[in-house]
Protein backbone atom coordinates (compact mmCIF):
# COMPACT_ATOMS: atom_id res chain seq x y z
CA UNK A 1 0.00 0.00 0.00
CA UNK A 2 2.97 2.66 1.03
CA UNK A 3 4.46 1.85 -1.98
CA UNK A 4 1.58 2.60 -3.86
CA UNK A 5 1.29 5.76 -2.67
CA UNK A 6 4.61 6.71 -3.01
CA UNK A 7 4.56 5.80 -6.60
CA UNK A 8 1.45 7.53 -7.00
CA UNK A 9 2.91 10.49 -5.01
CA UNK A 10 5.89 11.02 -7.16
CA UNK A 11 4.24 10.70 -10.10
CA UNK A 12 1.20 12.63 -11.02
CA UNK A 13 0.72 13.65 -7.66
CA UNK A 14 3.58 16.05 -7.71
CA UNK A 15 2.63 17.08 -10.78
CA UNK A 16 -0.83 18.34 -9.68
CA UNK A 17 0.83 19.47 -6.45
CA UNK A 18 3.23 21.73 -7.87
CA UNK A 19 0.45 23.09 -9.71
CA UNK A 20 -2.08 23.73 -6.82
CA UNK A 21 0.88 25.06 -5.10
CA UNK A 22 1.59 27.33 -8.19
CA UNK A 23 -2.30 28.38 -7.88
CA UNK A 24 -2.06 28.76 -4.31
CA UNK A 25 0.66 30.85 -4.81
CA UNK A 26 -0.85 33.17 -7.23
CA UNK A 27 -4.06 33.59 -5.37
CA UNK A 28 -2.49 34.19 -2.26
CA UNK A 29 -0.40 36.77 -4.39
CA UNK A 30 -2.74 38.57 -6.16
CA UNK A 31 -4.64 39.13 -2.74
CA UNK A 32 -1.36 40.33 -0.52
CA UNK A 33 0.71 41.13 -2.81
CA UNK A 34 4.00 39.57 -4.66
CA UNK A 35 6.05 37.04 -3.33
CA UNK A 36 9.63 37.10 -3.50
CA UNK A 37 9.69 33.16 -4.44
CA UNK A 38 7.23 31.91 -6.43
CA UNK A 39 8.96 28.50 -7.93
CA UNK A 40 7.94 25.08 -9.22
CA UNK A 41 10.42 23.65 -6.70
CA UNK A 42 8.63 25.04 -3.80
CA UNK A 43 7.17 21.55 -3.30
CA UNK A 44 5.75 20.41 -0.09
CA UNK A 45 7.68 23.78 1.98
CA UNK A 46 5.51 25.84 0.22
CA UNK A 47 2.66 24.16 0.61
CA UNK A 48 3.39 23.68 4.59
CA UNK A 49 3.09 27.32 5.15
CA UNK A 50 -0.30 27.40 3.29
CA UNK A 51 -3.50 27.01 5.38
CA UNK A 52 -6.24 24.84 4.05
CA UNK A 53 -8.83 27.10 3.23
CA UNK A 54 -6.68 28.70 0.67
CA UNK A 55 -6.27 25.16 -0.84
CA UNK A 56 -9.81 24.71 -0.85
CA UNK A 57 -10.01 27.91 -3.09
CA UNK A 58 -8.10 27.08 -5.64
CA UNK A 59 -8.74 23.32 -6.24
CA UNK A 60 -11.65 24.25 -8.86
CA UNK A 61 -9.01 26.45 -10.38
CA UNK A 62 -6.22 23.91 -11.91
CA UNK A 63 -3.80 24.93 -14.41
CA UNK A 64 -5.05 23.63 -17.55
CA UNK A 65 -3.40 22.54 -21.10
CA UNK A 66 -4.58 25.18 -23.75
CA UNK A 67 -5.15 23.16 -26.25
CA UNK A 68 -7.15 19.75 -26.79
CA UNK A 69 -5.73 18.04 -29.43
CA UNK A 70 -2.08 18.29 -29.46
CA UNK A 71 1.67 16.61 -30.05
CA UNK A 72 4.14 17.47 -28.12
CA UNK A 73 6.95 18.77 -31.06
CA UNK A 74 9.78 20.08 -28.90
CA UNK A 75 10.49 20.42 -25.26
CA UNK A 76 11.76 22.51 -22.54
CA UNK A 77 15.31 22.73 -23.18
CA UNK A 78 18.55 25.21 -23.67
CA UNK A 79 17.71 27.83 -26.09
CA UNK A 80 14.26 26.90 -25.75
CA UNK A 81 12.45 27.90 -23.13
CA UNK A 82 8.87 27.16 -23.38
CA UNK A 83 7.35 23.71 -25.21
CA UNK A 84 5.68 23.22 -28.82
CA UNK A 85 2.49 21.70 -28.50
CA UNK A 86 1.46 20.50 -32.36
CA UNK A 87 -1.72 21.13 -33.63
CA UNK A 88 -4.21 21.46 -36.16
CA UNK A 89 -4.21 25.72 -37.84
CA UNK A 90 -7.17 27.07 -36.21
CA UNK A 91 -7.35 24.45 -33.17
CA UNK A 92 -8.77 26.95 -30.39
CA UNK A 93 -5.97 28.12 -28.08
CA UNK A 94 -7.76 29.00 -23.76
CA UNK A 95 -5.32 30.43 -21.15
CA UNK A 96 -3.84 27.89 -18.98
CA UNK A 97 -5.97 29.76 -16.08
CA UNK A 98 -7.73 32.77 -15.37
CA UNK A 99 -6.03 36.33 -15.73
CA UNK A 100 -5.49 39.09 -17.70
CA UNK A 101 -4.11 40.02 -20.82
CA UNK A 102 -0.79 42.07 -20.66
CA UNK A 103 0.49 41.89 -24.20
CA UNK A 104 -0.80 40.89 -27.65
CA UNK A 105 1.66 41.49 -30.14
CA UNK A 106 3.52 40.72 -33.27
CA UNK A 107 7.14 39.67 -33.92
CA UNK A 108 8.21 38.45 -36.77
CA UNK A 109 11.59 36.44 -35.85
CA UNK A 110 10.56 34.99 -32.82
CA UNK A 111 7.12 34.56 -31.62
CA UNK A 112 4.75 35.59 -34.51
CA UNK A 113 1.22 37.03 -33.61
CA UNK A 114 1.45 36.40 -29.56
CA UNK A 115 -0.64 36.91 -26.24
CA UNK A 116 1.26 36.99 -22.39
CA UNK A 117 -1.65 36.27 -19.68
CA UNK A 118 -0.80 37.80 -16.39
CA UNK A 119 -2.14 35.31 -13.29
CA UNK A 120 -0.83 36.92 -10.61
CA UNK A 121 2.65 35.85 -9.61
CA UNK A 122 3.72 33.94 -12.98
CA UNK A 123 2.91 34.69 -16.31
CA UNK A 124 2.11 32.72 -19.77
CA UNK A 125 2.89 33.06 -23.04
CA UNK A 126 1.34 31.85 -26.37
CA UNK A 127 2.97 32.31 -29.23
CA UNK A 128 2.76 31.38 -33.64
CA UNK A 129 -1.13 32.42 -33.28
CA UNK A 130 -3.30 32.02 -36.67
CA UNK A 131 -5.65 34.50 -35.01
CA UNK A 132 -6.49 36.59 -31.78
CA UNK A 133 -9.40 37.62 -30.54
CA UNK A 134 -8.63 39.74 -26.25
CA UNK A 135 -7.05 42.68 -25.99
CA UNK A 136 -4.47 44.38 -23.52
CA UNK A 137 -6.08 44.56 -20.65
CA UNK A 138 -9.25 42.14 -20.41
CA UNK A 139 -9.49 39.60 -18.45
CA UNK A 140 -9.93 35.64 -19.28
CA UNK A 141 -10.68 32.48 -17.86
CA UNK A 142 -10.06 28.89 -18.55
CA UNK A 143 -13.06 29.17 -20.97
CA UNK A 144 -11.38 31.98 -22.97
CA UNK A 145 -10.90 31.10 -26.81
CA UNK A 146 -7.71 33.85 -27.06
CA UNK A 147 -6.98 33.00 -30.52
CA UNK A 148 -6.14 29.83 -32.48
CA UNK A 149 -3.16 27.89 -33.67
CA UNK A 150 -0.70 29.28 -36.46
CA UNK A 151 2.71 29.00 -37.63
CA UNK A 152 3.37 32.71 -37.63
CA UNK A 153 7.01 34.13 -36.82
CA UNK A 154 9.50 31.84 -36.90
CA UNK A 155 7.13 28.81 -37.50
CA UNK A 156 7.82 25.60 -39.60
CA UNK A 157 4.05 24.65 -38.93
CA UNK A 158 0.88 24.97 -36.74
CA UNK A 159 1.97 24.68 -33.47
CA UNK A 160 1.52 26.63 -30.03
CA UNK A 161 4.66 27.95 -28.12
CA UNK A 162 3.56 28.17 -24.60
CA UNK A 163 5.83 29.58 -21.92
CA UNK A 164 5.53 29.59 -18.52
CA UNK A 165 7.59 32.90 -16.71
CA UNK A 166 7.93 33.44 -13.12
CA UNK A 167 9.65 36.82 -13.19
CA UNK A 168 12.52 36.98 -15.74
CA UNK A 169 12.89 33.61 -15.45
CA UNK A 170 10.48 30.49 -17.68
CA UNK A 171 9.99 27.46 -16.14
CA UNK A 172 8.93 24.07 -17.73
CA UNK A 173 5.53 24.27 -18.44
CA UNK A 174 5.22 20.54 -17.41
CA UNK A 175 6.29 21.40 -13.88
CA UNK A 176 2.70 22.99 -13.85
CA UNK A 177 0.61 21.16 -16.42
CA UNK A 178 -0.07 17.87 -17.14
CA UNK A 179 0.74 17.92 -20.63
CA UNK A 180 1.61 14.36 -22.09
ZN1 LIG B 1 8.69 26.84 -29.41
Amino acid sequence: MWKKLIKLVSRKGLKRWVGLVMAVLATVAAVWGPFPTLAADTGGAGLATLSEGAIEVVTKETAQVPVENYKISQGYRFFHPGVDLAAKLGEPVKPVAKGKVILVAYDKWNYGNHIIIDHGGYQSLYGHLSRINVVEGQEVDTETIMGEVGSSGRSTGPHLHLEIREGDKTVNPKSVLDIK
